[in-house]
């Protein structure tokens, strides 16, 4: 036999042993199983050592897949509901808050009213924690495996302008309309223009009953008036809003000047304790400053 000939002989047995592997790379990537892809190998060889047999080898393999997949969906809803930040509950601090009643939150973030198509409406002064909330809200349903849609009032009313302008607009209701749980920010710092107002209360109509929305307001009902411009479309948008709602009382001191204050409080408390301690070296006397 020839060298060149014993290679390409010795090459195509190369091939043939790599085969089943290069064709399983390629059929696992096109059943999108990558974590069975990554592992089956490594834990081929841990069954093999340890005696485990096939059913549970196919296990180990599929139960990771399966708990990868879960987190990559719920990161994938997170990032499609364009939350400004992600915050959780686990953060919020109920003790600041106490007009808010927790037991009411608590129960909100088992998701049941999303199932039940009912809405939330957050009331309160600035930094009472209602944006927070609302975020901490739509994270758990990304959690439950939910659609959600985050936005503020302004920044919403401005997509359906543009999408009304650009002639697409019905396909901007049907996507509003298809999330599980629509978040709307912020209803009440800019007042909207009467197409405004009149887009946003076509969007809570086309949801009501058929989803979940969030509202978070610094102003109360009463003034939601001077918002949405008209009486009328205020009354009918209350009234599909509020039938079926839990409304979370968020008034009190605002949390970031609270913060600020405590850090300002802590700062001087920490000027004052390093005055104290410089002590002269010689007399030993401690100077106030
Ligand atoms: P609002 O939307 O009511 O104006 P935010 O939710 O934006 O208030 O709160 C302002 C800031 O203070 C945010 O960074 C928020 O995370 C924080 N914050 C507000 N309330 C709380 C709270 N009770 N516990 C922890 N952080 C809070
Ligand atoms: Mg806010």
């Amino acid at each position: 036999m020839t060298p060149s000939r014993y290679h390409r002989q010795e090459e195509h047995r190369y091939d043939r042993d790599r085969t089943p592997q290069v064709l399983l790379a390629h059929h696992l990537k096109q059943l999108k199983l990558p974590t069975v892809l990554r592992e089956y190998d490594k834990v081929a060889r841990e069954c093999a050592r340890n005696g485990v047999d096939h059913p549970r080898y196919l296990l180990r393999l599929i139960e990771p897949e399966l708990i990868d997949r879960e987190r990559r969906t719920v990161e994938r809803r997170i990032r499609a509901a364009r939350f400004p930040a992600v915050k959780s509950f686990d953060t919020f601090d109920f003790t600041a808050i106490p007009s808010l009643n927790k037991m009411l939150v608590l129960e909100l973030a088992r998701c049941e009213y999303i199932l039940r198509r009912e809405n939330v409406i957050a009331l309160g002064n600035s930094g009472t924690g209602k944006t927070h909330v609302a975020l901490a809200l739509g994270l758990a349903a990304c959690q439950k495996g939910l659609t959600v849609a985050f936005t503020t009032a302004a920044s919403l009313v401005n997509q359906l302008m543009e999408a009304r302008d650009e002639r697409r607009l019905l396909k901007l209701q049907r996507d509003l309309a298809a999330v599980k749980l629509l978040s709307v920010d912020e209803l009440g710092y800019v007042p909207l223009s009467p197409t405004g107002a009149e887009l946003l209360f076509e969007v809570f109509s086309q949801r009501y009953e058929r989803g979940s929305t969030i509202v978070t307001s610094n102003l109360p009902f009463e003034d939601w008036t001077q918002v949405l411009g008209s009486e009328r479309l205020t009354g009918a948008l209350l009234d599909r809003l509020t039938h079926h709602v839990s409304i979370l009382t968020m008034n009190g001191d605002s949390y970031r000047l609270k913060q600020s204050a405590h850090r300002r409080r802590t700062a001087t408390r920490a000027e004052q304790n390093h005055a104290t301690e410089i002590v002269d070296p010689e007399t030993g006397e401690i100077t106030t400053l």
